[in-house]
């Protein structure tokens, strides 16, 4: 036999440790969820990979995952033959090193006082969480395949150490003893262990079994009984049993499996597909974020099956980029149960199994948006910004996505994104043609706008935007239900608009007055116009139609792209009193702080920086004393 060595775990790990073995959980159980959530995946993965190469099973294919107890020796065990895992894989995967889910979990239950460690699932850590009970843990394995003699034990108490040991293991697969501490002990008990594995664990789809309760014999001698195992869950995937058969604390449940959640979902979809592609969808909204919602490489998702067999996790094959908040699973009758990634990247039955999906998505959140304005505002709140990647990138599916979005107007009154497209449409004034919206950095900042005054004057709403995602967003949404986008900081507003200076001699004042602020500024601005939508402030600043926004130069500034420099046009208010003032100034130098201070403003008023704050001050400052 080898040697024995001993290897310390990363820090972060560590930390997790400590956490798991010095919580008071109160629902110290879900250790054994994790744990037959472990095991099934790795009866998962081999019979996956045994479709390619039957040897793996080593003449053994029926698959389970057995649990027994030792009250006496206070111990638990658990026992898979599924995949296993050789000594790499052991160090890699539940030793050293930290997985990448580790530093947010503990992030999070460092937020959360109620250190709810039942999340701990969702962060792809749920091993550790049989150091919730034990005080030492044995994992002997072997993957499939490989001789007996690499089998490899672990075993650690969970206090920044392990211990890893070569050992030869007859048969394939992964038994992990737990040693559960004094105060634990509780679990080394039949019916509840059997009522735990009932309660979180009836739908994995291999058997779980534990031994039958031996019967006594009848002659009072107990060496002739030989225990047999029997299966303690339903074992059936719950996606091929009949719609009206399945509880809702049935899909709730199997919805915390597959989604690694501990909370119910919003709603689910429940589809049996016939015709010429035949397949089984079981689609679900969650109530929250995931951890990893923002990151680009999340696997995490909808899981494909091909009858009944799984085949993978991979979520874009399955779900576009913009619906990945989507879990559930998708069970194909058509593909061949040796499909390839390379199969799947260009297959026709998986394109129409995709499209259906996403159609069945769309239809839960527009049915949801109809009937349950609650529960579509709470899955707004969360997953909005992710919906909204769906506007570019869904063309086939754009107006049914526009249709779902929800905003922030003039006239909602608060920073609450409820507002659909439908209901600005119903709510236009007499002869308004398009929609409106402005962009800025801020709610606070949109509302402010002087570009709205207008607007508000002629009772128009418009939508607010100002979230990161807005300027892509707005540039792939041209119409919806045949009404065009404009938005109110470009210069060609379709607004009839009355004249706002009456008599020749104003016209000739105000005229002069653009031509003296075009010369001064004319390193700044492209242009000095009257304004037609300001009626409190005194100037803002526009783009042309063809011109990138303001707003969303300064964005890609600030991710550190080039934007090309575009010059805004100023329009002024030619009644304001400070441009009647500028307007009366015959002094050149004085006319010029008049035009850098409204300058300055417009640009500040626009969410923009000032290139020379200091002379702006000084320049204000001059206007104010004298
Ligand atoms: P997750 O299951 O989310 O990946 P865990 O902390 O529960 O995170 O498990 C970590 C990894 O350890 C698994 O991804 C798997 O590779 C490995 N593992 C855990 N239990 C088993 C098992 N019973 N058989 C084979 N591999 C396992
Ligand atoms: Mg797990």
């Amino acid at each position: 036999m080898s040697q024995v060595e001993v290897r310390g775990f990363q820090t972060e790990v560590k930390e997790l440790l400590q956490l798991m073995i010095h919580s008071l959980y109160s629902n110290p159980e879900i250790f054994l969820r994790e744990l037959i959530s472990n095991a099934s995946d790795a009866c998962d993965k081999l019979r996956f990979e045994a479709v390619s190469d039957e040897a793996l099973y080593e003449g053994e294919e029926s698959l389970r995952i057995q649990v027994s107890f030792d009250e006496k020796a206070r111990t638990v065990t658990l026992s898979d033959n599924g995949i296993g895992m050789n000594r790499d894989e052991v160090i890699e995967n539940i030793g050293t090193i930290a997985r990448s889910g580790t530093r947010a979990f503990i992030e999070k239950l460092g937020q959360d006082k109620a250190k709810d460690l039942s999340q701990i699932g969702q962060f792809g850590v749920g091993f550790y969480s049989a150091f919730i009970v034990a005080e030492e843990v044995t994992l002997t394995t072997r993957r499939a395949g490989m001789g007996a003699e690499h089998g490899v034990r672990w075993v650690s108490r969970g206090e920044g150490e392990y211990s890893l040991e070569t050992v030869d293991l007859p048969t394939r697969g992964t038994t992990i003893e737990l040693k559960l501490r004094e105060d634990q002990a509780e679990f080394a008990n039949d019916w509840r262990l059997r009522s735990v594995i009932r309660k979180y664990s009836d739908h994995i789809t291999f058997p779980i079994e534990m031994l039958k309760a031996a019967a006594p014999s009848e002659d009072g001698a107990d060496t002739a009984v030989v225990p047999e195992w029997e299966r303690v869950n339903d074992a059936k995937a719950l996606w091929t049993r009949a719609k009206s058969d399945i509880s809702d604390e049935e899909y709730t449940e199997f919805y915390k499996h597959v989604g690694h959640d501990w909370e119910a979902p919003l709603a689910w979809s429940h589809n049996k597909v016939e015709g010429k592609t035949e397949y089984t969808s079981l689609l679900y909204l969650p109530g929250r974020a995931p951890f990893d919602l923002w990151d680009r490489e999340t696997k995490q998702g909808v899981k494909l099956y091909v009858k009944r067999v799984f085949i993978m996790d991979d979520a874009d094959k399955l779900m576009p980029r913009y619906l990945r908040f989507v879990r559930g699973v998708i069970d194909s009758a058509d593909l061949p149960l040796n499909v390839s990634r390379e199969i799947l990247q260009s297959n026709r039955i998986l394109d129409t199994i995709r499209q259906g999906s996403v159609k069945r998505v769309l239809g839960m959140l527009d049915s949801l948006a109809k009937d349950e304005a609650e529960k579509y505002s709470k899955f707004w709140g969360v997953f909005g910004q992710v919906l909204k990647e769906g506007v570019g990138e869904d063309f086939a599916n754009r107006e049914q996505i526009a249709g779902l979005l929800r905003f922030a107007t003039t006239q909602s009154g608060s920073d609450d994104q409820k507002v659909s497209l439908k209901e600005v449409i119903g709510r236009m004034t007499e002869g308004q043609e398009d929609i409106y919206y402005i962009i800025a950095d801020s709610y606070a900042a949109a509302l402010a706008s002087p570009h709205l005054e207008i607007f508000r004057k002629k009772g128009i709403e418009v939508l607010l935007l100002w979230d990161r995602i807005d300027e892509w967003l707005m540039s792939h949404l041209s119409e919806f239900d045949g009404k065009k986008f404009k938005s109110v900081t470009r210069a060609e507003l379709a607004l009839d608009e009355e004249a706002q200076s009456a008599t020749p001699e104003t016209k000739e004042t105000e005229g002069a007055l653009v031509e003296r602020l075009k010369k001064v500024l004319a390193e700044q601005v492209d242009d000095v116009r009257l304004s037609k939508r300001l009626v409190d402030s005194p100037a803002c600043l526009v783009t042309s139609d063809e011109d990138m926004s303001l707003h969303l130069q300064r964005l890609l500034k600030d991710m550190g792209q080039n934007a090309p420099t575009v010059k805004p046009i100023l329009e002024i208010n030619p009644q304001h009193r400070l441009l009647t003032r500028a307007a009366a100034e015959a002094d050149d130098a004085r006319f010029e702080d008049y035009a850098r201070v409204i300058f300055g403003q417009a640009a500040l008023a626009e969410g923009g920086q000032l290139n020379n704050a200091a002379d702006f001050v000084q320049r204000m400052n001059r206007l104010l004393v004298s």
